[in-house]
């Protein structure tokens, strides 16, 4: 098939370079000359474990391809991807002028029928506000289906090729038959491809993040708990975990959610509901806590250093708002970062992927070229981000570079046996301070 993808972020490149990687012919279009530039020249703009291959295989196959032009991204494809951003408007509820602007601008350009995908997270509705600016300056007939799109940054490749599901929202039999033949290649397995209307697929994208989300903040909430009645957190997980009903996964209590979806999904989730005079209160309270346990080891940082942290040295280690990415979109080390640095201490920071993103944002703060060097003659380590290669450090090397042996840990990276051995100042989340 014939495939344009309109939008080259995280989803956009992951959605074309899998399409070509299933032997679709995929036009990739974006506004941004300086980013399509680089990927013209085989450059990969995002980190995302395992795209590069399947990146450049398909650009030496001549399946893959980009364009800041529209007219020649859009011309005669058969399925055209709106992967394009939807950040959080002035009112909290998702700016679609990303989006509408580009169906306008399609409306004339179409040729030939095409199935036109809102795989963007897009409020209940958007699909039928898509049609009619598409269909203000259409000469030919189009499907509009929307496709919300569950991958994870850092497993994106793979989710996109092995999704759990797909949900595809459309009342056109055309359209349903282009998209099941699109994705026939990734449900190889059985996995489902599930059918249904336009604004319950958009609503499904929206419930599924938010309760995500509503799932590890209820974890953080059990930690705070845990810290009042000195119960672990980590034990709790383990005994709730293996109840089937409730699940191993997204349990684990840390400093926060952040990334450039779940804040902002459950936003405009809460935006929609007071918007139909529904009043969701659960999605205030989780956005609420939040915003809260993002800052939560600051006050215990403050109160370590009796209140003062002029000329501290902390180290950093992990910006990313997860691993196995360099997305820094709401993550909580930013925030931190900044305060640390307002109250007059220094920042050495490390992480793998995200430090070149950080820079940008943030230029006074020490980025070192690997985790140890962040150590250097520290007061203290605090950690944000759950990279693998943190979890089984050299405590007896990190103990000799820094200047005193204390950890603030926002991920509880380590057991609490483990760091009593190694004789560290450890405070974690939910769980005993270990001295
Ligand atoms: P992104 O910000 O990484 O990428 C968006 C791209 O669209 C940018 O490259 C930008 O230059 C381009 N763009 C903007 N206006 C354009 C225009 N008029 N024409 C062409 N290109 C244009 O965004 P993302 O993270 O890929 O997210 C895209 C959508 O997918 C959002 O709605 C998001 O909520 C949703 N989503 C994201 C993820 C994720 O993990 N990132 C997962 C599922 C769904």
């Amino acid at each position: 098939m014939k495939i344009a993808v309109v939008g080259t972020g995280y989803v956009g490149l992951v959605t074309g370079t899998c399409f070509a990687e299933t032997g679709n012919q995929v036009i990739c279009v974006d506004i941004d000359a300086a980013k399509v530039a680089r990927l013209k020249q085989g450059e990969l703009p995002i980190y995302e474990p395992g795209l590069d291959v399947l990146f450049h295989r398909n650009i030496e196959e001549d399946r893959l391809k980009f364009t800041t032009s529209l007219v020649e991204g859009i011309k005669d494809a058969e399925v055209i991807f709106l992967a394009l951003p939807t950040p959080p408007g002035e009112n909290g509820s998702a700016d679609l002028k990303y989006i509408l602007g580009v169906a306008k601008d399609l409306g004339p350009l179409l040729e030939n029928y095409a199935v036109i995908v809102d795989k963007s997270t897009v409020p209940v509705g958007t699909a039928e506000k898509v049609r009619a600016a598409i269909a203000a300056n259409a000469k030919v007939d189009f499907d509009v289906v929307s496709n919300p799109e569950f991958l994870r940054e850092g497993v994106a490749v793979e989710d996109f090729m092995k999704p759990d599901r797909v949900v595809i929202g459309t009342s056109s039999e055309t359209a349903k038959k282009v998209m099941e033949k699109l994705y026939a290649p990734l449900v190889r397995q059985g996995n489902p491809v599930i059918f249904m209307d336009e604004r319950s697929a958009e609503m499904t994208k929206y419930a599924a993040n938010s309760f995500l989300a509503l799932k590890i903040t209820f974890m953080n909430e059990i930690a705070n708990l845990c810290e009042k009645v000195g119960a672990d957190v980590d034990d709790i997980r383990r005994g709730i975990g293996t109840d089937s009903r409730i699940g191993k996964r997204f349990l684990f209590a840390g400093i926060g959610y952040g990334g450039s979806c779940f804040p902002k999904d459950v936003q405009a989730l809460a935006k929609t509901s007071q918007e139909y005079d529904y009043d969701f209160r659960m999605l205030n309270s989780v956005m609420a806590v939040n915003d809260d346990q993002k800052k939560k080891l600051l006050p215990i940082v403050r109160k370590h250093f009796d209140g003062n942290l002029k000329g501290k040295k902390i180290a950093v280690w992990g910006l990313a708002f997860k691993p196995h990415t360099d997305d820094i979109r709401e993550a909580p080390a930013l925030e931190n970062i900044v305060a640390l640095l307002e109250e007059g201490a220094t920042v050495l920071a490390y992480d793998p992927e995200a430090m070149e993103n950080t820079k940008r944002l943030i230029s006074n703060v020490t980025y070192t070229h690997s985790a140890y060097d962040a150590l250097d003659k520290a007061d203290a380590l605090m950690i944000f981000t759950e990279w693998p290669q943190f979890r089984t450090p050299d405590f007896a090397k990190m103990a000799e570079l820094m200047n005193d042996k204390v950890i603030f840990d926002g991920r509880n990276l380590y057991e609490l046996k483990q760091i009593r051995e190694h004789g560290f100042l450890y405070y974690s989340i939910g769980r005993e301070t270990q001295n």
